[in-house]
C-alpha cells in the first residue's frame, strides 16, 4: 500500500509566517510534501518575465535555509503542477492539498480549475485558504470593508516548524536545473532589483516604519524621492513574502511606538486598496482582456507599431516619460503617479488600446500583481466608466515632480548637460543650444513623437463624449453595484489621492 501524504502547495505565498495552509497541514498531522512548481505554461504566458521568477527563486532559497535548519525539505520543481501531482500519486496516496486561493491571470485560473477536477476525480481534498482580505465569490461590495478590517485584526497564523514533517521525494520530481538556461537566468545576480525573501521583506518593512515613513505622503509622487520614502513593500506583497495582516499589525504597533500617525495611516489606507483592487479582479477576471465598461469598445482600437515601440523603449521624446520607462526596465520599480503617467501617455496621448501596453509593463514591474495591475491599467485608461478621466500632462508632471531634472538625467544621459529651464521640453532648444549642450534633437535624443497638447485635447473630448454615451451610462449602473460601495465611499474616485 502507498503511504499517505499531504501536499502544501506554495504559490504567491512564499513565507513561513502567518501561513494558514502550513498551519493546517501541521495540524492535520500526516507527513507533507512542501512544494513549489515553476510551471512552464505560466513562465511562457504573455505577462511573465524572468525578473519575477528570479524574485520567486530568491524567496524559495531563503525559505529553504530556514527549513534546512529544522531538517525539513522544500521541493522545487520545473513542471506543470498536475503532472507533478500525478508523479507523486504514483508513489503516495495524496490526502489533502493545502494552498492559498490565487487571484491570478487567466492561465492560473484555468490551471486551478483543472486542479479542482483532478482532485475530485482522485478523491483528494483541496483546502484553499483566503489570500489577505479578499473574499472569494463575493457578489456585492456591501460587506467588503468590514470583512477586511476584521481580517486584519485576527491573530497571525503561527507556524510551528518543529511539528512539521516533510518528505524528500528524491529523484521523483523534475528539478529546475533541468532547464539550464532558465536556471542560469534566475540565479544571475541583478543588483538593481530588490531581492526576494522574508528577511529582506522585514528589513524593508522595519526601515520604512521606523525611518522612511516620515516623508511618505509628501514625496509619494516624486519619481526620485519616492524610491526611498515609499515602503517598497509591493514585491514582497505580490509574491507573498509578507501578508497584508503582518504589515497592518506591525504598522499599528509603530504608531504607538514612534508616532508618525498621519503618514502611517496614509500607508494603511493603501494596504486596503491593495485588497480592494484584487477584489475587483476576483469578482470579474475578464478585466484582464476586456474593457470593464463595454461602452468603450468602439474607440481606440487601432494599434500603431511605431508609437508602441517608442513607448516601450522610452524613446517618445518626452523626457519624464522616457526616464520612467528606462528606470522601470532597469530596476522593476516606479511610484504610482509615474505608472499612471506612463499609462495615460500610452492611452490618451498616443491613443493606443490599453491592451497593447499592459503586458509590457506587467513584465517590467517586479511587483506584478494581476489583481492590481489590470484594474489600475483600465482605471488610468479611462475604460472603467465610473471614474473621473485623468490625463497626466507629461510636461507639467516633469516640472512639478522633477523640477531640476535629476531623475531625468539619471536615466537619459543624452540630456545630461541641459539646464533646468529646458530639460522638460528639450525640443524647444535652438540649434545653438543643442550644439552647446551636446544634444541634437532627433539624433542624440528623440524628437517628440506627437504633440502632447493636441493629443490630450482630442483624447479629452473623445473619452468624455464616450463616457456620457447611453451605453457607458447603462453599463455603469451594473459596475457600481458590483464593484463599489457608494454608501461607504469606497468607489475608486475616493480611493485616489487628489492628483490635480
Ligand atoms: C498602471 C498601474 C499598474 C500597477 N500595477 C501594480 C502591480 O502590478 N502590483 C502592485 O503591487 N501595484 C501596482 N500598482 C499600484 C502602485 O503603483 C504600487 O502598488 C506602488 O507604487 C508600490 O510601491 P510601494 O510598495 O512603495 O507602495 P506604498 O505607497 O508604500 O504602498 C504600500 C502598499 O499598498 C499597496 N498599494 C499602494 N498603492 C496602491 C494602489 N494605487 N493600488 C493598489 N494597491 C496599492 C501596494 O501593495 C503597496 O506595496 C499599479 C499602479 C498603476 C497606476
Amino acid at each position: 500500500m502507498k503511504p499517505s501524504v499531504n501536499i502544501i502547495w506554495l504559490k504567491r505565498d512564499l513565507r513561513l509566517n502567518d501561513h494558514r495552509p502550513l498551519q493546517l497541514a501541521i495540524a492535520e498531522g500526516l507527513p507533507a510534501i512542501l512544494l513549489y512548481c515553476f510551471e512552464p505554461s505560466l513562465l511562457n504566458y504573455a505577462d511573465s518575465s524572468e525578473r519575477h521568477w528570479r524574485f520567486v527563486y530568491q524567496s524559495l532559497q531563503q525559505m529553504q535555509k530556514v527549513l534546512e535548519s529544522h531538517n525539513l525539505v522544500l521541493q522545487i520543481t520545473y513542471s506543470e503542477v498536475i503532472q507533478t501531482f500525478r508523479k507523486i500519486q504514483d508513489h503516495y496516496t495524496i490526502k489533502f492539498i493545502f494552498s492559498h486561493q490565487e487571484i491570478g491571470n487567466q492561465i492560473s485560473y484555468d490551471r486551478d480549475k483543472a486542479v479542482k477536477t483532478f482532485c475530485k476525480n482522485n478523491h483528494i481534498q483541496w483546502n484553499e485558504s483566503p489570500t489577505n482580505g479578499v473574499i472569494r465569490g463575493l457578489k456585492a461590495r456591501k460587506d467588503f470593508s468590514k470583512y477586511w478590517h476584521a481580517t486584519m485584526h485576527e491573530p497571525l497564523f503561527e507556524v510551528d516548524l518543529v511539528k512539521l514533517q516533510t518528505i524528500d521525494t528524491g529523484e521523483l520530481l523534475t528539478t529546475i536545473k533541468t532547464n539550464e538556461r532558465f536556471y542560469k537566468s534566475i540565479t544571475a545576480k541583478q543588483p538593481n532589483f530588490q531581492p526576494g525573501g522574508e528577511t529582506y521583506a522585514n528589513t524593508y518593512l522595519n526601515s520604512f516604519l521606523n525611518q522612511r515613513v516620515a516623508h511618505y505622503s509628501q514625496q509619494i509622487s516624486k519619481p526620485m524621492e519616492s524610491r526611498k520614502s515609499c515602503s517598497r513593500l509591493s514585491p514582497y506583497l505580490a509574491w507573498g513574502n509578507l501578508s497584508i495582516k503582518q504589515i497592518y499589525q506591525t504598522a499599528l504597533k509603530a504608531i504607538t511606538q514612534n508616532g508618525n500617525k498621519f503618514n502611517i495611516n496614509f500607508f494603511i489606507s493603501r494596504l486596503h486598496w491593495h485588497c480592494h483592487f484584487i477584489q475587483k479582479f476576483e469578482t470579474d477576471c475578464s478585466i484582464e482582456f476586456k474593457n470593464l465598461n463595454y461602452g468603450f469598445d468602439e474607440i481606440r482600437n487601432t494599434k500603431n507599431d511605431l508609437y508602441l515601440a517608442a513607448w516601450e523603449k522610452g524613446e517618445t521624446g518626452y523626457p519624464l516619460v522616457d526616464a520612467c520607462m528606462k528606470c522601470v526596465m532597469a530596476t522593476g520599480y516606479l511610484n504610482f503617479r509615474m505608472r499612471s503617467m506612463l499609462v495615460t501617455f500610452l492611452t490618451h496621448q498616443l491613443w493606443q488600446p490599453w491592451q497593447a501596453g499592459v503586458h509590457h509593463l506587467a513584465k517590467q514591474f517586479l511587483d506584478y500583481e494581476p489583481g492590481i495591475h489590470y484594474p489600475q491599467f483600465q482605471m488610468q485608461a479611462g475604460t472603467m466608466g465610473v471614474n473621473t478621466i485623468r490625463t497626466y500632462n507629461p510636461i507639467k508632471q516633469s516640472k512639478d515632480h522633477d523640477p531640476q531634472g535629476i531623475f531625468i538625467k539619471k536615466w537619459i544621459p543624452a540630456l545630461q548637460n541641459i539646464p533646468e529651464k529646458l530639460i522638460h521640453e528639450p525640443w524647444l532648444m535652438s540649434d545653438m543650444e543643442q550644439n552647446m549642450y551636446q544634444c541634437i534633437i532627433g539624433s542624440d535624443y528623440a524628437a517628440p513623437i506627437i504633440d502632447s497638447k493636441t493629443a490630450a485635447a482630442f483624447a479629452r473630448v473623445s473619452l468624455w463624449n464616450t463616457k456620457k454615451s447611453k451605453t457607458v451610462l447603462k453599463n455603469n449602473t451594473k459596475i457600481l453595484a458590483i464593484h463599489t460601495n457608494r454608501k461607504n465611499h469606497e468607489d475608486d474616485n475616493n480611493l485616489q489621492i487628489n492628483f490635480s
